[in-house]
């Protein structure tokens, strides 16, 4: 399986360089050439299988033999999900006939993108071992320098899935004192040596431009091997894919509990996801596409709703239209930003009890609009790889250049086929909360899962009777305890640290922190930082070789 980039289609990449390059050079994101189909069997020889299991079954129909050896992918997979605390690494819990929760949060940080931050982590060093292992003696190793800003949500997760890794090393910048409590705890708690957070004086967006600057800074990038973990990265859609699998086997088999087998055979999941950079939902749609009987995928968006307003319009347009667009302020997918949120400073984006699906604009959106050209303009040009490639760059150079563009007609149909939107505000999620945790089985949902909640039972109502809703679950309550606190407040018997705060979290507050502050938001500091400790590790890589 070769790989191309959703703005160029010519050339074809390894899935190695594919995951080491993570967003193409053209700006476009990288796609498979072709989406795999499911094996014959797949319905009964997968039945039983773990979620490791699983994952190696599914991941291997997009990476070669001769690049990972199915035992080297399990090696990989295993040694990914053993740090989950659940042994179904993704378990389905039952809220009612109709609805489950898939809850993604059992990771190290308590939030979905362990799933994927977890395998990326382990693949990097396993590409990056491979490599140095075919190094001459005294011959320069290679290594990566992963550098992220966060405002708080997500760096954890990127830090949890590169800590302790050989020749990485990885930096998170922070706003000093912006982010929660909980949130900068989780991350400056992590002492391991290749791990750096810089805890920068300034706000969240100064973090990003530094970032920025780092990566536009050629000499320093190639010197340092720049990485990024962002959201955008193929190995992640990937991983995440697993899930959609696992889910509708555990639904199967909790429901068959009460259908016949015949029943069985006729019920179709509706996965509902709540979304910002549509990388989670994106992984349904390729399960869809390979065979999974998904009925339909519906976006959940809060009040950031590109999304929303997409699925209705067919535009996809950075600002609802009326408001005018800042077009200067329109940029490519940040490379570099480990956050889940891709915010680009036109302070459109609205602040909202979910943060991490705070956006402006969707970076893995781009995907599927690959393939939505591909299929729905198969009349004209864009029926050739090519052609869909330049229908997409064309779609981007606008939104680029104007904030905004328009899809035609068809385009939207089959988008509408597969897909149905919702965009869900933050009284509507506390109300949900509420209601979840008061009526049995008193379920604790974190705001983000809300949302979903919410778009589930908005669209149930035109479902088909056959179909099952379930709501994926991207963060453990307690990590967003301030809005679930807010909800459920006046709520008889809640008692936050008893019903929703996890023991891991229980003095994560008094632990040992390694931070390095930063006193003004300026690049040149933290390239300071960063040269520092790569002549440190580097000197200690060659000392421990002499030693050897
Ligand atoms: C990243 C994230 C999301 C959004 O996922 P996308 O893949 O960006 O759509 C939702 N909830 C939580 C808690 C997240 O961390």
């Amino acid at each position: 399986m070769k790989y191309f980039s959703t703005r160029g289609g010519e050339q074809l990449l390894s899935f190695e360089d594919t995951v080491l390059t993570g967003l193409a050079p053209d700006g476009g994101l990288y796609i498979p050439e072709h989406i795999p189909q499911l094996p014959k069997d797949w319905r009964t020889e997968w039945a039983h299988l773990s979620f490791a299991e699983l994952a190696v079954e599914v991941l291997s129909l997009y990476i070669d033999q001769d690049e990972i050896s199915r035992d080297d992918l399990r090696a990989l997979v295993e040694k990914s999900y053993a740090t989950f605390r659940h042994p179904e690494v993704t378990p389905l819990v039952r809220l009612d006939d109709k609805t489950y929760v898939l809850e993604l949060f059992h990771g190290p940080t308590f939030a979905f993108k362990d799933v994927a931050l977890q395998f990326l982590g382990n693949l990097f060093e396993f590409f990056l071992a491979r490599r140095n292992a075919k190094k001459a003696h005294g011959e320069q190793r290679e290594r990566l320098t992963v550098v992220g800003a966060t405002s708080g949500d997500t760096g954890s997760a990127a830090i949890y899935g590169l800590r302790n890794k050989k020749d990485i090393s990885i930096f998170i910048l922070h706003p000093k004192g912006r982010v929660s409590p909980i949130q900068e705890a989780q991350m400056t708690t992590v002492t391991d040596e290749n791990v750096h957070n810089v805890a920068v004086k300034g706000t969240f967006d100064d973090c990003q431009d530094i970032v920025k600057t780092l990566f536009g800074d050629k000499e320093f990038n190639a010197k340092h091997r720049l990485g990024a973990v962002n959201s955008i990265n193929w190995a992640r859609i990937l991983a995440q894919t697993v899930y959609y699998f696992l889910s509708y086997f555990h639904l199967g088999r909790q429901l068959s509990a009460t259908l016949s087998p015949s029943a069985l055979a006729e019920i179709r999941i509706q996965y509902v996801v709540p979304t910002g950079n549509f990388g989670d939902i994106l992984a349904g749609y390729f399960a869809k596409r390979m065979g999974l009987p998904i009925a339909r995928l519906v976006v959940a968006t809060n009040s950031n709703d590109i999304l929303a307003r997409f699925w209705r319009s067919g535009a996809y347009e950075k600002v609802d239209s009326g408001a005018g667009v800042d077009a200067s302020a329109a940029t490519a997918p940040v490379e570099g930003a480990s956050d889940g949120a891709q915010r680009v400073d036109t302070g459109g984006v609205k602040e909202t009890l979910s943060p991490a699906m705070d956006i402006l604009v969707s970076s893995n959106f781009e995907r599927l609009l690959w393939y939505l050209a591909h299929e729905g303009l198969a009349e004209s040009d864009a029926e050739t790889r090519v052609g869909a490639c330049g229908t997409v760059s064309a779609w981007m150079q606008a939104v680029r250049a104007d904030g905004r563009t328009t899809v035609p007609a068809r385009v939207l149909e089959l988008a509408r086929r597969d897909f149905l939107a919702e965009r869900v505000g933050d009284e509507q999620t506390l109300d949900t909360i509420r209601y979840y945790f008061e009526n049995a089985p008193h379920y604790v949902a974190d705001p983000h899962t809300a949302v979903g909640l919410t778009a589930a039972r908005v669209v149930a109502s035109q479902n088909d009777p056959s179909e099952v809703q379930v709501v994926l679950s991207t963060a453990h309550p307690a990590k967003f305890s301030e809005a679930v606190t807010r909800a459920l407040q006046g709520s008889p018997g809640f008692d936050f640290e008893g019903q929703v705060l996890p023991p891991e979290f229980k003095g994560l507050l008094e632990k040992e922190r390694r931070v390095i502050d930063i006193d003004a938001p300026q690049p040149e500091l933290v390239k300071q930082v960063i040269e520092r400790f790569a002549q440190e590790e580097t000197s200690a890589t060659s000392s421990a070789r002499a030693s050897v």
